[in-house]
């Protein structure tokens, strides 16, 4: 028989290794395009690929160890021209301050032009990946803009006779089993209803995915639209502009509909996804304001159902109001917040023939 002490660190090694288990061997079960159940691993580095810990307090002239997967970060998310690509280097130079800058005035930050803790804390939260770059012709023309939603470059929306009626369906192919289709049905329900109570604009599911105006699928990796998808918090989903339709998810998250009975600590939201890229799917892009629906981070166990009042005059700008909508069911915080933020953008790029936006989770050590 061990001593007590012994017993005791041997318990707290066993459990260890069993809490350690899942992220030593990621692995999640999907189902593939004809519908069969496999596992498939979870990109390890992707994991840890967003921990910028250490450049806080970083400004011009930094030289820190990672500030090249910083530079790498803005290139993706396009705060750093693609020229650049192929070479960074670990000098906090004049070009990233700027990147840091504009990155600061879209989520809404003091600009310090530093790394400072709100802005590392920003970077390492999850969001969304659509590229934000837009051309400096429509910056400067819209430099004066108070608003805090953003459109797509222009302002694409559903022409269709009012009030509009647009379909949607799931694809029969392209499923998870982390959740029943039931639960995936209700929580688009619901999140096509909310944005339905402001404009006049009705959904109704369609069970032909094919012929339906919104396609809804979950798609692992790469699925063929140059946007591939890259295991469970890298990229959640994505949705491309009116009138295409299509609204992707990646299969590979932990996708949740009550963190009551989800105890998993990367658990994301389905409704709060849904919501966010149906907003995109009508013509919406990211807002600066925090509180709205259409901001690009989200963090994992969090909800965000509820339209902000930024959401709201956004997709309303494109549709007109729903007769029966009262502007006093939402919040007044919503509405101060959006007051309040600081943001100077108002468009956003269409790349090719449609803009797709991407909700990018960069897990970040372990601080959740
Ligand atoms: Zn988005
Ligand atoms: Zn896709």
């Amino acid at each position: 028989m061990l001593p007590l002490s012994q017993q005791i660190s041997s318990f707290f090694i066993f459990l260890s290794i069993i809490l350690c288990l899942p992220y030593c061997f990621p692995a999640r079960k999907v189902r593939d395009p004809e519908g069969k159940v496999k596992n498939i691993e979870i990109d390890s580095a992707n994991l840890q690929r967003h921990s910028f810990s250490r450049l806080t307090h970083a400004g011009q002239g930094s030289r820190i160890s990672g500030m090249s997967e910083l530079k790498r970060y803005f290139h993706r998310f396009g705060y750093l021209p693609p020229q650049s690509g192929s070479n960074f280097t670990d000098e906090f130079d004049a070009e990233l301050e700027s990147a840091v800058a504009t990155y600061q005035m879209r989520l809404g930050l003091q600009i310090t032009r530093q790394l400072d803790p709100d802005t590392v804390l920003s970077l390492m939260s999850p969001r969304c990946g659509m590229k934000d770059k837009f051309p400096s012709s429509v910056h400067k023309k819209l430099f004066h803009v108070t608003r805090h939603y953003t459109f797509f470059q222009g302002m694409p929306r559903w022409e269709r006779p009012q009030p509009v009626r647009l379909t949607y369906g799931f694809s029969p192919y392209h499923v998870i089993d982390k959740l029943s289709l039931d639960d995936v049905r209700a929580a688009f329900d619901r999140a096509f209803e909310r944005w339905a109570q402001v404009i006049p604009v009705e959904f109704e599911e369609s069970l032909d995915y094919e012929t339906a105006d919104v396609r809804i699928a979950f798609y692992l990796g790469d699925h063929g639209d140059g946007e591939p998808f890259d295991g469970v918090l890298g990229i959640l989903g994505h949705s491309f502009s009116p009138e295409d339709g299509r609204l992707h998810l990646d299969g590979a998250e932990m996708w949740a509909v009550d963190f009551g009975t989800e105890p998993a600590p990367k658990a994301v939201d389905l409704e709060s996804v849904a919501t966010h890229e149906i907003g995109h799917i009508l013509g919406l892009g990211h807002s600066s304001v925090k509180e709205a629906v259409m901001y690009p981070v989200l963090k994992p166990r969090t909800t965000k159902h509820d339209l902000a009042l930024d959401d709201v005059e956004g997709v309303q700008t494109l549709y007109g109001s729903n007769p029966n909508y009262k502007l006093n069911s939402l919040s007044r915080q919503s509405e101060t917040a959006s007051n309040t933020a600081v943001s100077q953008w108002a468009m956003v790029p269409t790349e090719l023939s449609v803009t797709i936006s991407a909700l990018v989770f960069a897990l970040l050590g372990s601080s959740w």
